[in-house]
């Protein structure tokens, strides 16, 4: 990619109602536009961050054996009124709309409900149980705060999984794999030293949900860590009896502000319940299907690395989730750049080609407040040395090394 090309362009200034650091950021660095408060447009590098961060997400899914799908943001009243959500008393974050007939219909605040409905097409017997599936898929909800820039919008990305048993010990196993992918998927995006997962509220059919808490100023939940045990507690569920339950005592836990970045949740037959959504079993009678809920926000992940990682310079992306992996600086060397640009990218090498006709200054400038993990520069001094000038963007210092060298160490990671 040429940044001569790219249309979005670095500003000194984020807008002036912008409260919060990393919408600020990611708007200077031409990441996301302000729509409103509460909707945000991601613009080609930030739409790159958000597809790096679906795909680590969509490789673990994957890998548990959850089948994506992509449903309707257009909900049916009549399956809400099933479970008792489609009143804003109970739900207080809905938007809704009416179609040309006047007939009234809901905007995706989650999709556990027609989820459910549509599975009575497809589940009749225990030999269709157990599966899951899962997507990525726009969300609506009218939150009366939005002062998070994009940890939280008023639509959003949602990546949403759903999972259907026979009985509990199969929820139970399908519940464990779906813990262990969430581990995983946050120690990929970078942020696993500092998620830790937290027990919180269950509602009625177990005794705890499972989120994902990532310690950040800017979060908006008070979580108790236990370093020891490699877990946290939200202060929800924060009691004398919790604590004894989980072998913990007061004095070894930490109180620390939070983001939730993901959650599991057991649901029971709560929604197969309310909407009818039966199997026959093995010895001929019907059963309800036993359901689970688990979620990330992959655009509240991003925020919270910006918020986590950015330094005074600008944004600092982890290698898996960067725009670009290389932030290649031509400094009057567009032609001898131009080959080494094709020598990355031949390779496999995600390359941010700086060939503009500005100062030096503003291109370091630029580099620093983009945030690609490795800035090279191609000068006339690197070419009489033998190559380019490369520096990590978490370091000071930077050497001059061949193009081969650098592609094995970009290779290496
Ligand atoms: P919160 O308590 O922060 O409002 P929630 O309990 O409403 O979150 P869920 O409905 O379970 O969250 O949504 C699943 C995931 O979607 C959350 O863990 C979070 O990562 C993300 N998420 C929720 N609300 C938003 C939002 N308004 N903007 C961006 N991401 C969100
Ligand atoms: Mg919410």
């Amino acid at each position: 990619m040429k940044q001569s090309q790219l249309f979005t362009k670095t500003q000194k200034f984020a807008p002036q109602d912008e409260v919060s650091k990393n919408a600020q950021l990611l708007i200077r660095a031409g990441f996301v536009h302000k729509e409103m408060a509460g909707a945000y447009e991601f613009l080609p590098l930030g739409w790159r961050v958000m597809n790096k961060i679906m795909n680590v997400i969509r490789e673990e899914m994957n890998a548990i054996g959850s089948q994506e799908l992509f449903m309707t943001s257009l909900q049916r009243k009549e399956v809400w009124e099933a479970s008792g959500r489609w009143d804003d008393e109970v739900l207080d974050v809905w938007f809704k709309t009416c179609l040309k007939n006047g007939a009234e219909i809901g905007l995706a605040t989650t999709h556990e409900e027609p989820l459910t409905a549509l599975m009575k097409d497809y589940i009749s017997s225990y030999k269709d149980l157990p599966f899951s599936a899962y997507q990525f898929q726009t969300k609506f909800r009218n939150e009366v705060r939005a002062k998070s820039g994009i940890m939280r919008g008023r639509e959003f990305i949602m990546k949403d999984a759903y999972s259907f048993c026979a009985s509990q010990e199969e929820h139970d196993v399908f519940y464990e794999k779906a813990k262990q992918a969430y581990i995983n998927i946050f120690r990929r995006l970078g942020i696993g030293d500092q998620t830790f997962m937290t027990f919180a509220s269950g509602g009625s059919f177990s005794k705890y949900s499972h989120e994902f808490q990532t310690i950040c100023d800017a979060g908006e939940d008070i979580i108790y860590v236990s370093e020891e045990k490699n877990i946290a507690i939200n202060k929800e569920v924060y009691t004398d009896e919790v604590l004894a339950d989980l072998g913990v005592t007061k004095e070894s836990l930490m109180e620390k502000k939070a983001a939730e970045v993901g959650n599991i949740f057991s649901l029971g037959t709560k929604f197969s319940d309310a909407l009818d959504l039966t199997y026959d079993a093995n010895d001929g009678t019907k059963q309800k299907v036993i359901m689970g809920s688990y979620g990330i926000g992959p655009a509240r992940v991003m925020g919270v690395v910006t918020e986590l990682l950015s330094d005074d310079k600008g944004l600092v992306w982890p290698d898996v989730i960067a725009p670009f992996t290389v932030h290649l600086l031509s400094l009057e060397q567009n032609e001898a750049t131009q080959k080494i640009h094709d020598q990355l990218t031949d390779s496999g090498i995600d390359v941010l080609f700086d060939d503009r006709e500005v100062r030096a200054g503003e291109k370091f400038a630029d580099a620093e407040l983009i945030g690609c993990p490795y800035r090279v520069v191609v000068s006339k001094k690197s070419l009489e040395k033998g190559g380019v000038e490369m520096q990590r963007r978490t370091e000071v210092q930077n050497e001059i090394i061949s193009v081969e060298t650098l592609i094995d160490t970009l290779l290496k990671g």
